[in-house]
């Protein structure tokens, strides 16, 4: 059964990479996904920061089945009035600052990031929009067009014209944002540029340039999102308000769902010269708001940001004396559980994610630098759990570095 469905995933199933980690996942718990050879890994990837509550929670799976059993797909987006859907749109507008209060909710991450453009683009009248080198926005043309990372650009071009790419976290460029600029898109946090966190002097002069010249400032928190770095919002840490928020993973509890979020004379562009401008099926489909209220509900009642806060900073201390010992890390760092080791060498990276996961810890480098390794597990991790995993990752080091360092 086990190789039976590998070898019909390899032969039916489109890959990604050469290299697929290639577990057969028969359920998963928690912080542990259990594979049908009967193995048990603990996650510190959250499904790339997704299961910010752990896998499988019980309240979002009643919630998806109490829906489930009410309605699925009614009609497109935006024309009938769906309880989970306004609901949600309540509670996200309770939690991000004003005026962030109108919600258009998408199935993904790039489809929230597409949406943020065009609306900046329509509300401004503008067409240039400017990103920064190392970031990540998506898969799709737009989004694409605005990530920071040539080598995954070029194959695809033409993409958008009239994209400015800006080194992250450098305050003296800034000034290239001007009177032309429909929008900034930028994270917060670099996630797949290799857990970069910018100065808090880079993020106040990004928000006064922008405000400066009538650019749209808009925070991809879609990977940042819903407790993972300390706060509810990465945006928190600097006391800082886009004009556009852009938010996915973490938000549908597990479930598909991406939405971007603005202020009401932004949004309503989208609904004249012509009506219907930017329209979706399946954007906010009611099963995945349903899952998305009770995974909110979950972060909101156990303070999961205090959690993250908390257990991050204990990690990165212990990573950090990991790194006194060793000769292949040059950097640990991060925000909450939101965080990177950085290695000497790409290859030392690679080698410790598999030794790793040998030893049944999921890990992964980030997609632009792959000398970082992130640790994004879920907000919920036991203290046991983190012992665990900070066990096998300082193994996983040591047995690197014997075998980078021994004589071939
Ligand atoms: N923005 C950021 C910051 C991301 O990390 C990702 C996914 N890694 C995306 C956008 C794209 O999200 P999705 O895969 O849901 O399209």
């Amino acid at each position: 059964m086990y190789e039976d469905l590998r070898e019909l995933f390899f032969k039916h199933v489109c890959q990604t990479s050469k290299e697929p980690i290639g577990l057969v996942v028969e359920r998963s718990k928690g912080s542990f996904v259990y594979t049908s050879d009967g193995k048990a890994y603990l996650d510190f990837m959250s499904g790339i920061a997704v299961n910010n509550i752990g896998h499988t929670n019980e309240e979002v799976v009643a919630a998806i089945v109490e829906q489930a059993n009410k309605f699925l797909h009614v009609m497109v987006y935006g024309e009938f009035v769906l309880e989970p859907q306004v609901k949600l749109a309540k509670r996200l507008s309770e939690l991000l600052p004003e005026p962030l209060n109108v919600v258009y909710f998408t199935n993904s991450g790039t489809e929230a990031n597409e949406g943020a453009l065009k609306v900046a683009k329509k509300f401004t009248g503008r067409k240039k929009l400017v990103a920064f080198e190392g970031s990540f926005h998506g898969d799709t043309h737009g989004s694409l067009s605005v990530t920071g990372r040539n080598v995954y650009r070029k194959p695809f071009e033409p993409l958008l014209p009239n994209v400015v790419f800006l080194p992250f976290d450098d305050v003296n460029r800034l000034d290239e944002i001007d009177e032309e600029t429909a929008a900034v898109i930028t994270e917060p946090i670099q996630g797949e540029g290799g857990i970069r966190i910018p100065s808090e002097k880079f993020m106040h002069r990004l928000r006064e340039r922008c405000s400066e010249v009538g650019a749209l400032l808009i925070f991809d928190e879609v990977q940042t999102g819903f407790g993972r770095t300390g706060k509810m919002f990465a945006m928190e840490h600097w006391g800082v308000v886009p004009d556009i928020v852009t938010l996915a993973k973490a938000l549908g509890g597990g479930m598909p769902l991406g939405a971007f979020v603005g202020r009401r004379e932004i949004m309503e562009t989208l609904s004249e010269e012509p009506p219907l401008c930017h329209v979706t099926t399946f954007g906010g489909h009611p099963v995945c708001c349903a899952a998305a209220l009770a995974s909110i509900n979950v972060i909101v009642k156990m303070r999961l940001w205090e959690r993250a806060r908390e257990v991050g900073s204990y990690i990165v201390d212990r990573l950090r004396s990991i790194k006194e010992n060793s000769k292949c890390i040059s950097d640990v760092r991060g925000l909450g559980l939101m965080i990177g080791i950085e290695f000497t060498s790409g290859q030392i990276a690679r080698m410790v994610v598999s030794e790793a996961l040998k030893r049944c810890l999921i890990l992964g480098w980030t997609l632009h630098s792959d000398k970082v390794v992130r640790i994004t597990p879920p907000l919920t991790i036991s203290q046991d759990e983190v012992e665990m995993g900070l066990r096998i990752i300082e193994e996983a080091i040591r047995e690197c570095e014997e075998m980078a360092l021994s004589p071939t």
